[in-house]
């Protein structure tokens, strides 16, 4: 037998065995007890649920009780501190982020970057000279390479 849960980490439906006991989420990686959650839908049929889970994405009382995990703004701020975590590759993590700060006048400052990364900027900024991502034309003003 087969169910759908909402994962109580980031709230993804996805389909459990029930023949197991506990299971983790792909998505965010927190893992449940099967006991314990709650299941929404039950069947010995994967196909069948895997089509539920579809509809189930976009259909509210399903979603009901979830956490809002979606981001209250597109804070440029915010979206970059993300993008941060996301790229895995230190080197294409720093690019990433000079190209950014970069976007609005050709460069940034230290300032720039202390306001997104207020507890890493002064590593961040000296690793993006040291792998060469950026160069200082002018004291405390950087610019992509
Ligand atoms: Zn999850």
């Amino acid at each position: 037998m087969f169910a759908i849960i909402l994962c109580s980490g980031c709230g993804n439906p996805r389909m459990i065995d029930l023949a197991s006991t506990a299971s983790s989420c792909p998505r965010c990686g927190k893992s449940v007890e099967h006991s314990r959650a709650k299941l929404h839908l039950r069947s010995d049929d994967q196909g069948e649920l895997r089509a539920a889970m579809w509809s189930l994405h976009s259909t509210p009382e399903f979603i009901e009780g979830r956490e809002p995990k979606k981001p209250t703004s597109t804070d440029p701020i915010l979206k970059l501190q993300r993008d941060f975590e996301r790229i895995a590759d230190p080197e294409e993590r720093l690019a990433h982020v000079a190209d950014v700060l970069c976007a609005p006048g050709g460069h940034f400052s230290k300032e720039d970057v202390r306001n997104v990364f207020p507890e890493t900027f002064e590593d961040l900024v000296k690793g993006m000279l040291e792998l060469g991502i950026v160069f200082e034309p002018r004291a405390g003003r950087y610019q992509r390479i």
